[in-house]
């Protein structure tokens, strides 16, 4: 937006601003003697197929890379000093960060845990809003001890670019006057949302940079990519457009738990399955609103009878998928049904939740892809239930019977005291 003020033009800036090794950073700020040692955050240490989620800079000069097996990046790095990830510790400094944005602007947007656009509106010029991301990125190092790379722009697009140039606790401006010469150049799979298959098939028309998909008729992405190819070729021209989202809080949330109370008792697996699944469609919607991804499920089953059991268990992966969260329920069901007691209650909820731009694990046997694709369907589906409602869109599974799931409810947190046999019973 363009405006007048005392008769000088102003306009409005954004800032993409970027923790840098989040997960790592944050453990070595809390362990002072882990400073300039090579440090990663892997999930499961105890495994050696689990995968590196973030790393000090000294272990990336050795090659670890984040998404890296772990026993790769012991390979790489025998020093390598692997921890495990404290999602509270991380939600804490990401909103600490946040907190120090609020004071330069109303318009924040998370994107993830460690990253944030911020609206600087009517500025009369982007050295002012330089100077603003100088001030933050200071601010941010010396009240936190964490640095930031922020990027700015005009466009949310270019500022997150921005952002990935200069790195760590660096400013990157990116302008009217200079982003043909710094973004177009750039490999055209760096736009946000232009995934590996999007970049391939752009690939096969000739284009590889996002100079090339700018420059390219909007026709010719039209017809093969459709909306999204026209939405990609705007992002690449910088006129995406989208504004920042107003600051609409999140308090820090440890789960995301859905319950219902059962019309009838019920039995069979089918019948916990309909309601599981059900629950999980209402868990998926919030984890989407949160911007976080589920990394374990638990399963509350009160039977008939009251007595209520609580089970819980990782899943194989970090996952925004109604679909993967109730099977992760089912599969605890299953494990621990007690045949022919009838069930009450139940409740799901995704626990272990990290923020949503954590890293996936390497494409072993298209398994991450197809977890990504999951994940976009289960954007999609929400976003449709959010538009026509709740019962636009059902999953075929359910459609042979009428909903056996009746009060509904948002169960935050699960039951906290648990007598001894229950928690002997917990995973
Ligand atoms: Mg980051």
């Amino acid at each position: 937006m363009h405006y007048i003020k005392e008769g000088r033009a102003t306009a409005d800036y954004i800032l993409h601003s970027d923790l840098n090794c989040f997960y790592a950073a944050a453990e070595i700020n809390d362990r002072p003697s882990l400073k300039g040692k090579c440090v990663a955050v892997c999930g499961s240490t105890e495994n050696r197929h689990g995968i590196v989620l973030a790393k000090s800079y000294e272990a990336k000069k050795y090659g670890v890379k984040t998404g890296q097996a772990n026993w790769q990046a012991k390979q790489a790095c025998p020093q390598l000093i692997m921890i495990e990830p404290h999602y509270e510790k991380y939600l804490y400094y990401s909103r600490l960060v946040r907190s120090i944005y609020e004071r330069y602007s109303e318009y924040i947007e998370p994107f993830g845990m460690d990253e944030n656009w911020i609206l600087l509106p009517n500025l009369d010029g982007v050295e002012r809003a330089r100077r603003i991301a100088d001030e933050i990125r200071n601010t941010v190092r010396s009240e936190t001890g964490l640095t930031v790379s922020i990027g700015v722009s005009f466009s949310k697009i270019f500022a997150k670019l921005g952002s990935d140039m200069k790195k760590p606790d660096a400013v990157t401006v990116i302008s009217r006057e200079n982003y043909k010469s710094l973004v177009w150049p750039l490999p055209v799979g760096e736009l946000l949302y232009a995934g590996p298959r999007t970049t391939r098939k752009l690939g096969d028309m000739g284009i590889y940079t996002i100079g090339q998909l700018a420059a390219c008729p909007e026709s010719a992405i039209r017809e093969k990519f459709g909306k999204n190819g026209e939405m990609l070729r705007l992002f690449a021209r910088g006129e995406d457009g989208a504004s920042v989202a107003r600051l609409g809080y999140l308090s820090p949330i440890k789960s995301v738990g859905h319950g219902a109370t059962c019309a009838r008792d019920i039995q069979t697996p089918q019948e916990v399955w309909h309601v599981l699944y059900e629950l999980c469609q209402d868990v998926n919607h919030r984890l989407i609103r949160h911007g976080f991804l589920a990394g374990g499920v638990s399963l509350y089953i009160r039977y008939s009878d009251l007595e209520g059991f609580l089970f819980q268990s990782p899943l194989s992966r970090p996952t925004r998928c109604a679909l993967e969260i109730a099977s992760g329920a089912f599969g605890l069901y299953l494990q621990n049904r007690e045949k022919g007691r009838p069930i009450r209650a139940l409740s799901v909820s995704a626990i272990r939740l990290a923020g949503e731009n954590r890293p996936e694990q390497t494409d072993l046997f298209g398994e991450a892809e197809r977890s990504l694709r999951l994940r976009a369907l289960g954007d999609a589906v929400d976003a449709l239930r959010n538009r026509f409602g709740e019962r636009s869109l059902v999953a075929a599974s359910l459609l042979s019977r009428a909903p056996i799931a009746t009060d509904r409810c948002e169960t935050v947190p699960m039951p906290r005291a648990l007598t001894g046999a229950q928690k002997r019973r917990m995973k």
